[in-house]
């Protein structure tokens, strides 16, 4: 596949060529508030496949189907009370959840793990994907949209540096505010089980829930690419909990005593920041560090600053496991 991938603008005439694109069963990149997503037709078998091959993404790997609001998931997949109450809590927001899919879906099988009988379901808040949602009027498959493995994009300029000539357009939303992906949260067992974490603190799905949720990680099982230990990786290797650079590093700070941070995710400590920079900054530094090593200050793992260090643990683990 090579062709020219159109950036396009978020207007209506922006979104109304992306829909037409994805109704031909092309691809199109689209901001969400978490990182951008490469979007195809969660109903055409060959567009789902065009998603795997564009981002070279391993077949066992299911995809997330987004849609624009509560009715569209219910058409989906059945809803308990659990997923009901998320739902009302969190959507339109950065929780993915996994509930048993509906035989009248008309899902392509590719989006449902063979054999388990789910799908992941997202509503995003995004202006922009709302109104890509909207114009299409279906579900779109949509992973983060980089080439496998690799750090998610957050910026339109991000989606292009690893896929541009592979996907037929970017819409072109700014930043993205959130900046890490969604928390996934599976609702086939009786107990709730966490299989990423992500913009959404576990803390907030607890309190909703009104009890603990299980960690996926105990499992053993892969359930979702954020479990496979190399994943989110910038080129240059990494060492993590840093509170301060050796000889031959680049220094990643946190808080208002890394002055001698190169990049800092946020100077007064503040998470939300922190996650919303934190990919942009592992692209930067990744770009300058010319064989030098990448430290990272440490971060709290209390709030999204759990899912910070989800990302950050698996950029740093060694590259031959995945
Ligand atoms: P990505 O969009 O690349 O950030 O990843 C989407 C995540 O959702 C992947 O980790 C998938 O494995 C996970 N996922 C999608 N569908 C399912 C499913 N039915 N059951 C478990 N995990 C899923
Ligand atoms: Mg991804």
């Amino acid at each position: 596949m090579c062709r020219k991938t159109l950036r396009l603008s978020p207007d209506p005439k922006g979104i109304s060529r992306a829909a037409d694109i994805l109704r031909s069963g092309g691809l199109v990149a689209f901001p969400t508030e978490t990182v951008y997503g490469l979007g195809g037709d969660a109903r055409n078998a060959a567009a789902v496949a065009r998603i795997y091959e564009a981002k070279r993404r391993p077949p066992h790997n299911p995809l997330i189907a987004h849609v624009a609001g509560i009715n569209a998931a219910r058409r989906l997949a059945q809803f308990d009370p659990r997923a009901e109450a998320l739902a009302t809590a969190f959507w339109p927001g950065a929780l993915t959840l996994v509930l048993p899919v509906r035989a009248d879906s008309r899902l392509t099988p590719a989006m449902t793990p063979e054999g388990a009988g789910t799908v992941a379901l997202r509503v995003p808040k995004h202006p922009v994907a709302q109104a890509l949602l909207t114009a299409f009027g279906g579900p779109i498959a949509a992973p983060s949209a980089n080439p496998s493995g690799r750090v998610s994009p957050t910026s339109a300029d991000h989606v292009l540096e690893g896929l541009s000539g592979r996907i037929d357009a970017v819409l072109d939303g700014g930043d993205c505010p959130v900046g890490l992906e969604s928390t996934i949260l599976s609702l086939v067992t009786p107990q709730a089980r966490l299989l990423r974490p992500g913009g959404i603190a576990t803390e907030a799905i607890a309190e909703v829930l009104g009890g603990p949720v299980a960690s996926g990680k105990d499992t053993g099982v892969l359930t979702a690419p954020g479990q496979l230990a190399s994943h989110y990786a910038p080129h240059a290797p990494m060492r993590l909990n840093a509170e301060f650079p050796l000889d031959g590093e680049i220094w990643l700070g946190f808080g208002p005593d890394c002055t001698a941070a190169e990049v800092t995710l946020s100077a007064t400590g503040d998470l939300d920041e922190a996650a919303a920079n934190l990919f942009a900054a592992l692209r930067l530094l990744d770009a300058r560090a010319k064989g030098r090593r990448i430290a990272v200050a440490p971060i709290p793992d209390y709030g999204i600053g759990e899912a910070i260090n989800d990302r950050l643990c698996r950029a740093a683990a060694p590259r031959d496991s995945t």
